[in-house]
C-alpha cells in the first residue's frame, strides 16, 4: 500500500473531513464509524475525506463495518494517489483508548494490504454534539512497536472550487449554458451575489436551481447527512446516503456551474457559531457589501431562523425564510430587503417569538409532506430570491418586482386542498371559491412593529444595522 520512511509522524485533517466525523459520529450513540481517505507522504498523513459507514452493524459495545456498502464507496474515493489510512469510530464514555480488538482489526487490514500502518481514531462524545478525537497508529504484527498515539491538527481552509483542470474543461464545454436565460436574468449582477443558506435539506433544490440561474457564490450550513427516509422527502439518492447534505449540494452546484465557489459547512447553525465566526465563514465581504448578500433560512429550528433574521438585519443583507406547515399542506415565505421592505422578518412574527418565550414547542415534522410540497415552496423561494438578488437591475425582468410587494413581504401558500391547516379565511377572501381549489399564494400586507427588538419599527431597515452586539443574545 505505502511504505514507511523515517520521519516524525504528523497527521493533518482537512476541515471538511473533520466536520464530517464530528457531525456524524458526534451526534449519535457510541460505536459508530467510518473510513479516512488520505494523501500519504511517509509517516505523514493528510486526511482529505471521511466516509461515514451509515449502515454499519453497531451495538453498545462494538462497531463492525458494512463492507458490502463501504467497499464500492471506498473504491470510488480512492484515486491513484489516495489511500485508506485509517478508520474512526466512537467508544462509550470513559473508554478513549484503542482496544485490543481495534488493534487486531487494524493489523488484519495491514496484513491484507501490506501496509506500514493503519490509524485507529477513537472518538469520545462531548456535550454540544462535539467530539474529542485521538489518533492511534497501529503497526504490523511483526514490528516491535505495536501502537502509538500521534498528535493531529485540523487544517482550517475549505475547498470551495473544482480542481483547476476540471474547471477549465467544464467551463469550455458549457459556454452556452445560460443562453436560454440571459434575456431574463442580469448575469453580471448575479455573479457578484452571495447566497448564504442555513438548512440544506428540503431546500437543496433551491440552491442548486439558483446555480442554474447564474448564482456563483454560496455558503451552505447544515450538520445533517442523508438517511434513507430522505429519499422520499428530500433530494437524497441511495448513492449519497451517509453523505453530508451540504457536501452533496456543493457537488451538484459545481456540476452545474463550474465557475461557482461553494463553501460547505457541515455544522449545526447554533450558538456555537459566534457572529465573528459567521462573518469569517461567509466572507468579510458581507461587512463591506451587504447588498450583495442574501441570507436564506430554511432550517426547521425556530432559534436558528430567529438568529438568521437577527444577523440579516444587523448586517444589512437581504433575507429570505421559508417554513412548511403541517403535512406539507401549506407554507409561508417571508423576505426583507433593507431600504425597500419597511418591515423586518421579526416585525411580522412577534407573536411567534412570544409563544416560544412562553415555552411553546413546535411539533410540526416533515411527516406526510411529499416532495412536491417541498418543490412548491422552493419554486416560490426561487422567484423571491431572484427579486432580491436582481433588485435595481435595468436589464433583468426581476429588477423592479420588489417595489410592488415591498410592504407585502409575508406570503402564505395553500399547497394542497386539505382544509385544516390555515384557519384564517384569507384564502376565501383572496380567491373565488368557484375557481379556486389549491396552490394559491397570498401576499399579505405587513406593517413595521414599533416594539420590534430588531428594527424598532423604523420602517427603514437601513437604519437598523449594527445595533446588536451579539445576535445570540437577541433571539427572544
Ligand atoms: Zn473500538
Ligand atoms: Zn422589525
Amino acid at each position: 500500500m505505502f511504505t514507511l520512511r523515517k520521519m516524525k509522524a504528523v497527521i493533518r485533517l482537512k476541515r471538511e473531513a473533520y466536520e464530517k466525523i464530528v457531525a456524524t459520529l458526534g451526534s449519535q450513540k457510541p460505536e459508530q464509524g467510518g473510513y479516512l481517505i488520505s494523501e500519504v507522504n511517509g509517516q505523514n498523513v493528510k486526511v482529505i475525506d471521511f466516509i461515514y459507514d451509515f449502515s454499519a452493524n453497531t451495538s453498545a459495545a462494538a462497531y463492525s463495518p458494512d463492507t458490502a456498502v463501504m467497499s464500492p464507496k471506498i473504491g470510488k474515493a480512492i484515486a491513484s494517489d489516495k489511500y485508506i489510512t485509517g478508520g474512526a469510530h466512537t467508544h462509550p464514555d470513559g473508554y478513549p483508548v484503542c482496544s485490543g480488538a481495534d488493534i487486531e482489526y487494524a493489523q488484519d487490514i495491514i496484513d491484507a494490504y501490506d501496509s506500514a500502518f493503519f490509524d485507529v481514531v477513537i472518538g469520545q462524545r462531548r456535550t454540544n454534539n462535539s467530539l474529542d478525537l485521538r489518533f492511534y497508529r497501529v503497526y504490523p504484527r511483526n514490528s516491535h512497536k505495536k501502537v502509538e498515539l500521534i498528535p493531529f491538527e485540523v487544517i482550517e481552509d475549505y475547498d470551495t472550487e473544482l480542481p483547476s483542470s476540471l474547471k477549465a474543461t467544464h467551463e469550455r464545454i458549457t459556454y452556452r449554458k445560460y443562453d436560454r436565460i440571459n434575456q431574463a436574468i442580469d448575469l453580471e449582477m448575479m455573479k457578484n451575489k452571495h447566497i448564504v443558506v442555513l438548512g440544506c435539506g428540503g431546500s437543496q433544490m433551491f440552491s442548486i436551481d439558483m446555480a442554474r440561474c447564474g448564482a456563483s457564490n454560496f455558503t451552505l450550513f447544515d450538520h445533517d447527512w442523508y438517511k434513507d427516509e430522505n429519499i422520499s422527502n428530500q433530494f437524497a439518492e441511495i448513492s449519497n446516503l451517509g453523505r453530508g447534505k451540504v457536501e452533496v449540494a456543493k457537488e451538484k452546484i459545481l456540476d452545474i456551474n463550474p465557475s461557482a465557489k461553494v463553501k460547505a459547512v457541515q455544522r449545526r447553525f447554533d450558538n456555537n457559531i459566534s457572529d465573528e465566526e459567521f462573518i469569517s465563514l461567509v466572507g468579510k465581504g458581507i461587512i463591506k457589501h451587504p447588498e450583495n448578500y442574501l441570507i436564506a433560512a430554511f432550517t426547521d429550528d425556530f432559534y436558528a431562523q430567529a438568529r438568521a433574521a437577527a444577523l440579516s438585519v444587523n448586517l444589512g443583507t437581504a433575507f429570505l425564510a421559508a417554513q412548511m406547515y403541517m403535512n406539507g399542506d401549506a407554507a409561508e415565505v417571508c423576505f426583507a430587503y433593507p431600504g425597500v421592505t419597511p418591515s423586518c422578518p421579526r416585525c411580522m412574527m412577534e407573536s411567534r417569538y412570544q409563544a416560544y418565550k412562553r415555552g411553546f414547542k413546535n411539533n410540526v415534522t416533515s411527516s406526510c409532506s411529499t416532495i412536491f410540497s417541498t418543490q412548491r415552496v422552493n419554486a416560490l423561494c426561487g422567484l423571491v430570491a431572484l427579486m432580491l438578488l436582481q433588485y435595481g437591475s435595468k436589464t433583468s425582468r426581476y429588477g423592479r418586482l420588489l417595489d410592488r410587494v415591498a410592504d407585502r413581504n409575508f406570503i402564505q401558500i395553500k399547497i394542497a386542498p386539505f382544509n385544516n391547516v390555515i384557519k384564517n379565511d384569507i384564502f376565501d377572501e383572496a380567491f373565488d371559491k368557484e375557481y379556486s381549489f389549491c396552490d394559491g399564494a397570498v401576499w399579505i400586507p405587513q406593517e413595521p412593529n414599533e416594539s420590534c427588538p430588531l428594527c424598532g419599527g423604523e420602517g427603514n431597515l437601513l437604519k437598523s444595522k449594527d445595533k446588536i452586539k451579539d445576535t445570540r443574545r437577541a433571539l427572544i
